[in-house]
């Protein structure tokens, strides 16, 4: 039979941990009122006319002996004289089915599952084709994955970034507590080892990388304002070494 393909949309904490979900497919199956065989129950294929049963004919051209299969019966030999009425003669019914399909921890979008036997069924009770089951996984709220690391960006204020801070981080197995030492850079990444997604094929598990970004303030009151201009008064090399030393060569290179 043929081979069937079809997808499933997962959620992220399903790629991660695996899942038993359940797929629909429409599927050719063996008919059963006459199991497969496509002739009305109590009676039998009849050997064809055409090539005696043996399923190929022959013909000479010239000097060569021409074989092919018999058109007649498709080269299986036999013909129905009296079709099954439930499927017409074909062995075969359509029919939804629900398959059960098991994803392993680790799973990415684009990778294929294959069932075996899960496809359509063989002509005349031939072997099944196989299943392929194409993974989609959804958008997180929080998440995106490279390989098997979780990707996670927390927006922290600037001063958090300037004090350091305790900051709450979403992962997979729900909030946890981590601490940003004082004077962290924006799109720094920290590391929360084995909190990724399991490894598929392999041992372990991924990280998470939690990437910081220091949010500027865009809207700031009169009051805050205040506070700041008061702050970048005392601004000095210590406390901003990068801006300074780019504006001390830049004084110099141009003079
Ligand atoms: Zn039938
Ligand atoms: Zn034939």
């Amino acid at each position: 039979g043929n081979d069937l393909r079809t997808s499933i949309d997962i959620t992220f904490e399903e790629a991660a941990f695996g899942a038993e979900k359940v797929v629909n497919v429409s599927k050719a199956v063996r008919c059963e009122t006459c199991e497969g065989s496509g002739a009305k129950p109590g009676t039998q294929p009849q050997p064809c006319s055409e090539c005696g049963g043996r399923g190929e004919v022959s013909y000479q051209q010239g000097f060569f002996a021409i074989t092919r299969p018999c058109p007649r019966c498709n080269g299986s030999g036999q013909v129905i004289t009296s079709p099954c009425s439930a499927c017409g003669g074909s062995g075969q019914t359509r029919k939804r089915s629900q398959i059960a399909v098991k994803i392993p921890p680790g799973v990415d979008t684009g990778q294929r599952l294959k069932l075996a036997g899960e496809g359509e069924a063989g002509e005349r009770g031939g072997p099944s084709g196989d299943l392929y089951v194409v993974i989609n996984i959804l958008p997180h709220e929080f998440f995106t994955r490279d390989e098997f690391d979780v990707i996670c960006e927390v927006p922290i204020t600037f001063v958090q970034a300037v004090l350091g801070a305790e900051i709450d981080v979403p992962t997979l197995e729900g909030k946890v507590k981590m601490k940003i030492p004082g004077g962290t850079q924006s799109h720094k990444i920290f590391r929360l080892k084995s909190k990724g997604l399991a490894k598929l094929g392999s041992y372990g598990r991924g990280d998470q990388l939690v990437r910081v970004i220091v949010e500027v303030p865009t809207k700031v009151s009169s009051e805050q304002k205040d506070v700041l201009k008061q702050f970048e008064a005392m601004n000095t090399k210590a406390s901003n070494p990068m801006h300074h030393n780019f504006f001390e060569k830049l004084k110099n290179f141009f003079g």
